[in-house]
């Protein structure tokens, strides 16, 4: 099944991605004498006109501190930071507005699940599961939590086409498996993790699950109550949206039992030095300023993405990859990496006879902008036993004629060779 059929469309009808690029005055520039074609989305996506015109109004018209509204400006600013969350709380379907956590990003969002709910569960001969797709941020916080703990930090294992091993993952299955981490969509190969598949599994055993959307929400819609999921988290600026931003969405029991992550204002009830109460949800996770620009940002993001039918949006970007897997398949030299059934957004390649990073930059000469390197994803790499990867990443605003730049830049990166 691919990114179109799962979420039920398979032609792209009328979404016509040309005009979508005028939202993006970004994408309207030469670089190194070329027009610029940017395929680095995984990394971070373009921001339309919506999203920052959504931010320089809050700077320029009402900018405030919330929740402590002595006055007109800051009641304003509350008021759109608060729709926001409710914004964020439809876009994945919470049962609840107070169930959306601000954070920075994914990177927060896993840290603080990690350390809130993790140093309150999990105890030593603890096992904590996540596949060896993962981003670092999916990783590092739940090694740091089982060193602490003396639990242990087991890989799922995954298939030399980038899928994670089912039946392994089955196996690992036990009663000292409290909590799974998983990425929704691998960043540096695109797989589509059966998510839904591998949490209900996961529930058999009454395990936890945390799934880190960060490249999944900007390609095809995410309902955390039909995934039955206990923790989502994602990043406002791969969703067209500012950076800083992100959410964490939980259980409202789990996060009603779980304690602070961070102390400082905001996040209290009462404070005094014989002891301090904590707020209610969300506010007893987010103590300080947040990161108010963010938020209406991000808000902004989600009301331009939802401007489209999101299924015409993933097969427009379906077409794009299957497009690219033509033309591929077609360059000598070439070899795909990641050849999973499910793919969203991701094309990652190595060029026989060089280094990612010497065609990363011979492609930046001619306009063309992609990552390059292990995408922060080193287990990965390791277990495909090879030093990282092209990635060229899709997003909304990219056409077939960038895929055409794209091979046409190739070709020329083959005459240095
Ligand atoms: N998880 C995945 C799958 C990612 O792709 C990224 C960003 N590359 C992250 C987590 C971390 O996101 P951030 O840096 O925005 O916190």
């Amino acid at each position: 099944m691919n990114v179109a059929e799962q979420v039920g469309q398979s032609t792209v009808k009328t979404f016509d991605a040309k005009k979508v690029r005028q939202d993006f005055p970004i994408l309207d520039q030469n670089v190194n004498g070329q027009p610029l074609v940017y395929l680095d989305n995984a990394a971070t996506t373009q921001k339309p006109n919506a999203v920052i015109d959504a931010i320089s109004d809050y700077y320029r018209g009402y900018n405030s501190n919330v929740h402590r509204g002595a006055h007109s400006l800051s009641d304003k600013a509350t008021a759109v930071f608060e729709a926001a969350r409710e914004t964020v709380a439809t876009f994945v379907n919470s049962p609840k507005k107070e169930q959306i956590i601000w954070t920075r990003g994914t990177t927060e969002a896993v840290n603080l699940v990690a350390h809130s709910w993790g140093r309150a569960n999990i105890a030593a001969g603890d096992k904590i599961l996540v596949s060896t797709l993962e981003h670092h941020s999916n990783i590092v916080p739940w090694q740091m939590l089982a060193q602490d703990k003396g639990a242990s930090l087991i890989p799922i294992p995954v298939s030399e086409k980038g899928e994670i091993d089912l039946q392994a993952f089955a196996a690992l299955l036990d009663s000292r498996v409290k909590i799974v981490s998983i990425g929704h969509v691998s960043n540096a190969l695109g797989t589509i993790n059966p998510v839904k598949d591998i949490i209900a599994e996961a529930k058999k055993i009454g395990a936890k699950v945390f799934v880190d959307g960060a490249q999944a929400v900007a390609h095809f819609p995410v309902d955390v109550q039909s995934l039955n999921c206990d923790f989502y988290g994602f990043s406002g600026h791969k969703l067209f949206g500012p950076t800083g931003i992100g959410v964490l969405w939980g259980r409202e029991e789990l996060l009603n039992e779980m304690p602070p992550y961070h102390g400082g204002g905001e996040m209290i009830e009462t404070c005094s030095f014989a002891g301090t109460t904590y707020n209610q949800l969300p506010y007893k996770f987010e103590a300080g300023t947040p990161d108010i620009a963010g938020a209406i940002g991000l808000a902004a993001a989600i009301q331009y993405l939802q401007c489209f039918d999101r299924d015409e949006v993933s097969a427009h970007e379906h077409d794009l990859l299957e497009y690219c897997h033509q033309r591929a398949a077609t360059c000598e030299g070439l070899k795909r990496v990641g050849e999973a059934k499910n793919i969203a957004g991701v094309f990652s390649f190595l060029l026989e006879g060089a280094h990612p990073s010497d065609v990363g930059m011979l492609l930046d000469q001619q306009g063309v902008a992609v990552r390059t390197g292990h995408h922060c994803a080193q287990p990965l790499m390791d277990a495909l036993h090879i030093p990282g990867t092209v990635r060229a990443s899709f997003s909304i605003y990219n056409t077939r004629d960038d895929v055409d730049r794209l091979f046409a830049a190739l070709e020329k990166v083959k005459q240095f060779l």
